[in-house]
């Protein structure tokens, strides 16, 4: 312990995994359990997700809700945190900028409870956005699995669909608003099929 070091009980947790891992779940359950202990809790989510429980709540595959402040930035949750919030809960991290990094690390320093939720990879498989950096500087982290849609063993891959077909790589990492669907498979039954150059021109 260094010179100058302030024990203020901060630190930041992850939940990780792909889609349907139970990611929402366990950010619901982990808010539930804060707000029993009488924490002020505060619960952000990105904008990007808009699924059942509509703007202002996380909810689960399962239909589990809480409240949360939709944004579209990180800088948002600066504006909007309540300086009395002592557990912030974010969800869908992925769709954040890197900006997120050093707001939850001030947040940690200052002695709050930091619970991220995201999916910690892309639809190729690859690391996204700013989510290894936040597994990275985390105090703990949880890798949830999904079941494979196809052979019903641990799902670790996000399987984007486009018109029933498995999507090429090169199509773009986020597709807001478009006719894509996800499952959850593992990574023997997850397919990234590569495009030829003309393909590519088309997209
Ligand atoms: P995430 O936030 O990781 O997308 P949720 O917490 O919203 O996950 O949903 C998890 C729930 O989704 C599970 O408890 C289960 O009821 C349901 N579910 C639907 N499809 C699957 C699947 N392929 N694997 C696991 N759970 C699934
Ligand atoms: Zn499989």
């Amino acid at each position: 312990m260094g010179v100058g070091y302030q024990h203020t009980g901060g630190w930041i947790e992850v939940v990780a995994g792909v889609m349907f891992s139970g990611k929402s779940e366990e950010l619901i359950r982990r808010i539930r359990r804060a707000l029993i202990a009488r924490k002020r809790v505060q619960v952000f989510k990105s904008r990007l997700d808009e699924r059942y429980a509509g703007i202002n709540a996380i909810s689960s595959h399962d239909g589990r809700t809480v409240e949360a402040i939709p944004i579209d930035t990180a800088a948002q949750i600066a504006q909007r945190l309540d300086p009395t919030a002592q557990v912030i809960g974010i969800d869908e991290a992925q769709f954040l900028d890197s900006g997120i990094i050093t707001l939850v690390t001030t947040l940690a320093e200052t002695g709050r409870r930091v619970i991220i939720a995201g999916t910690d990879t892309d639809f190729r498989g690859e690391p996204f956005g700013a989510m290894p950096q936040l597994m990275a500087i985390a105090e703990s982290v949880d890798k949830l699995h999904a079941i494979c849609v196809l052979c019903g063993g641990p799902a670790t891959r996000n399987q984007r669909l486009i018109d029933g077909k498995p999507a090429p790589y090169e199509s773009p990492q986020i597709m807001v608003g478009a006719a894509d669907k996800y499952e959850a498979r593992c990574r023997m039954c997850h397919s990234v099929p590569r495009i030829d150059a003309e393909q590519v021109r088309l997209l």
